[in-house]
């Protein structure tokens, strides 16, 4: 029987989630040539270390190496037809790594390709892909699936349909940019809508991961509570990344991001996490700060 976050929130609030995993493969030798997925079968003990790290920072819930799990996104490195390995390997890894009591969350990011009327991808191709990463992530034995970093609403909804056909618990977070009139992604999706639609399809979760650091987080998850009574989740970037002499640098350190955290609670985050730039260091303050 899977861990219910909706009973385990019921219980305490808010839960520590987990902070990067990109971040972390490379600073563990990952390249850009090589797909992140594919270490959950070449380079298992890494991607296992960086969820117990996780864990062990006081994380509540460690997310699977699958945000690029769908096989449209998998096909750039020829690798569409072991999406059901690729998938089934990284949940399982996240499950040796829970510790008893913890959460093992299937990760599911965009599938890479555009919808329309920007693109032309079939949705029939693109949900099935979605149900094909989704079931083997439930095989892998997680708690719950966790659909993040969309910023098409279309996408996101036949994302939660196809994850929810598991039987599992379905979290669905957008990433929105902030601009003058607000917050919306880059489809022009505001939270109001996003919080709404979300919840509807299914969602016991709903939220924002990246794009944005801690301090505009705290503002955007005081909108999306205007509007829902449903659990939310926030999970910052270090600041905006930006590219120095290439490599993509965050100017958001442990101590400050942590110092956000009771403000997210305060805000109406029922969950609180880190993302890009977000290391296991973030998270362990995080947890320091929480505790207080
Ligand atoms: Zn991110």
């Amino acid at each position: 029987m899977a861990a219910s976050i909706i009973e385990l929130l019921k219980k305490k609030k808010p839960l520590l989630w987990d902070g990067g995993m990109g971040t972390e493969l490379i600073a563990r030798g990952l390249t850009s040539d090589t797909l992140p997925e594919l270490w959950n079968i070449e380079r298992p003990d890494d991607v296992r270390a960086i969820h117990a790290a996780y864990y062990a920072a006081g994380a509540v819930a460690a997310q699977s190496n699958t945000f690029g799990g769908h096989p449209m996104k998998l096909e750039a490195g020829g690798l569409a037809d072991r999406t059901e390995e690729l998938n089934r390997a990284g949940a399982m890894l996240v499950v040796e790594a829970r510790p008893k009591g913890k959460i093992a969350v299937g990760d599911i990011g965009p599938c890479g390709a555009m919808l329309a009327p920007v693109g032309d991808a079939d949705p029939t191709v693109v949900k099935d892909g979605f149900r094909r990463q989704a079931q083997a992530l439930a095989q892998g034995g997680v708690d719950v699936i966790h659909i993040e970093t969309m910023f098409d609403l279309q996408e996101i909804v036949l994302a939660i349909e196809a994850a929810l056909e598991t039987g599992l618990e379905v979290m669905a977070s957008m990433t929105f940019e902030k601009a003058a009139r607000g917050f919306f992604t880059i489809m022009g999706i505001s939270p109001q809508r996003a919080a709404g639609e979300l919840a509807a399809v299914g969602a016991v979760v709903v939220g924002a991961n990246c794009s944005i650091g801690p301090a505009d987080m705290v503002e955007l998850i005081r909108e999306f509570r205007k509007f829902t009574a449903v659990p939310l989740i926030a999970q910052a970037n270090a600041g905006k990344p930006r590219i120095e002499g290439g490599k993509v640098l965050y100017d958001v350190g442990a101590e400050e991001f942590a110092s956000f955290a009771p403000l997210l609670a305060d805000a109406g985050a029922d969950i609180i996490g880190g993302c890009c730039g977000a290391t296991p260091e973030f998270i362990g303050k995080m947890s320091a700060k929480l505790k207080k």
